[in-house]
């Protein structure tokens, strides 16, 4: 590190630091947040990466890595995680919910390169789900966090009753769809919910996509035992992608009729999957990224408050949860997993090991993918005019390591 010679931010410094950049060859690539130098995401090659204000303006080729430390790190579009349940024991669904919690939330994630992210609200109380999208609808108006949270996720109530497809969302507070209601969590969240999980099968789900799909929020299959006919009807409805295709769903199904083939075979339905070793064998993982290939996979964490814990035994919500030494939350009562407790980015590293796919392909699915999917054409890409949020790291042995993760042309994570 050549640290010792690193101007530190200050946005007023830009026309100098632009100057003195070239005068600096040793230097790193965070010695100026107004031009971070690293390998290109794409194609390994060298760039520097220039921003004015929030945006990126310009992207420069360069022969050679300016220094030893460029030649070892890439600049990536910071990455983006549409289901963050929760961080370093603080819960999105509960009653105590504040807006301080979910600030620790999100730097804890901006030190794992994630710039965007969806808080997402599980199963619950009523009064639970609409105290947790107030609170986060308050976040998203801080003006330290909010840029990274452009709305929320809601997975549940709406999900498959049946011990294994409702996984460990409790029996008490599954219900059927009911928009009446889902319209005052709508107002509690200042419109803000983006995405809604649900079960195909239940009653009433097929209008609820539908009125979904008028305001514009992404629906997404999940937790459920749809046959290949729901799906398809499902799809027709307007319902885009599979929520953590693969998990919420029960450990022993039916060869033929069951509900992964008809949502790996249905070309208009993304997936996502959490790749973080537990969740999805390697030849799953391997299997749905060429079924649904690079373009309508996305990787996703369904990171609970487990993230940033010590191993062993936790009460939640009144059910036994345990985490173990590797990253692994269980459910021992039913069998099943209860979540993850590992970053999207540990996700990254485990797709290219497991598929052999590139870096540019791995980054895709946590970049580009759920920002085409939101519609977000600000983010998800390193391009002029796209929005300076940027994940500087590292490879070693397969894993990501971040050096320096910045949101809005802001750097928010520095590596020690
Ligand atoms: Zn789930």
């Amino acid at each position: 590190m050549t640290r010792n010679i690193r101007i530190p931010f200050r946005p007023v410094l830009w026309f100098v630091a632009s100057l003195i950049l070239p005068l600096i060859p040793s230097a790193g690539f965070g010695q100026d947040s107004s031009a971070v130098e690293a390998r290109f995401y794409l194609d390994g090659s060298p760039v520097k990466i220039e921003i004015e204000g929030s945006t990126i303006s310009r992207i420069v080729r360069l022969d050679a890595p300016s220094s030893p430390e460029t030649a070892q790190t890439y600049v990536a579009p910071g990455f983006i995680d549409n289901q963050v349940n929760g961080y370093a024991s603080h819960s999105f669904s509960t009653t105590e919910l504040t807006v301080e919690q979910v600030r620790v939330a999100t730097k804890g994630l901006w030190e794992a390169g994630v710039t965007t992210y969806l808080p997402t609200v599980t199963t619950n109380a009523h009064e639970t789900i609409r105290h947790a999208f107030k609170v986060l609808a308050e976040a998203t108006r801080d003006p330290e966090i909010g840029s990274s949270i452009p709305g929320f996720h809601l997975e549940g109530p709406y999900i498959s009753p049946v011990d294994g497809y409702r996984g460990a969302h409790q029996a008490r507070w599954v219900r059927p769809p009911d928009w009446v209601e889902f319209q005052e969590y709508y107002r509690a969240a200042d419109a803000k919910i983006l995405q809604v999980s649900l079960a195909p099968e239940i009653e009433g789900a097929m209008e609820f996509i539908r009125n979904c799909r008028k305001e514009g929020i992404v629906v997404a299959l999940a937790h459920h035992n749809g046959s290949a006919a729901v799906i398809t009807e499902a799809v027709d409805a307007g319902a885009a992608i599979s929520t953590h295709l693969g998990n919420g769903c029960a450990n022993e199904i039916h060869r033929h009729n069951n509900p992964l083939w008809p949502q790996l075979a249905e070309d208009r339905l993304m997936a996502s999957i959490i790749v973080d070793s537990f969740h999805l064998r390697p030849e799953e993982v391997k299997t749905f990224f060429q079924a649904k290939g690079k373009d309508r996979i996305v990787v996703t964490s369904d990171v609970t408050k487990f993230l940033g814990l010590a191993p062993g035994v936790y009460n939640l919500d009144g059910k036994e949860l345990e985490l173990t030494p590797e990253g692994m939350v269980k459910f021992p009562a039913q069998n099943v997993l209860a979540g993850a407790a590992l970053p999207v980015t540990a996700g990254v590293g485990n797709l290219m090991r497991y598929t052999g796919c590139s870096l540019a392909d791995a980054v895709q699915t946590v970049t580009q993918n759920p920002a085409r999917l939101y519609g977000w054409n600000d983010r998800g890409e390193l391009a002029p005019g796209k929005r300076a949020d940027l994940v500087v790291f590292r490879i070693e042995n397969s894993k990501l390591v971040v050096q320096m993760t910045m949101v809005a042309g802001k750097v928010v994570y520095e590596a020690d």
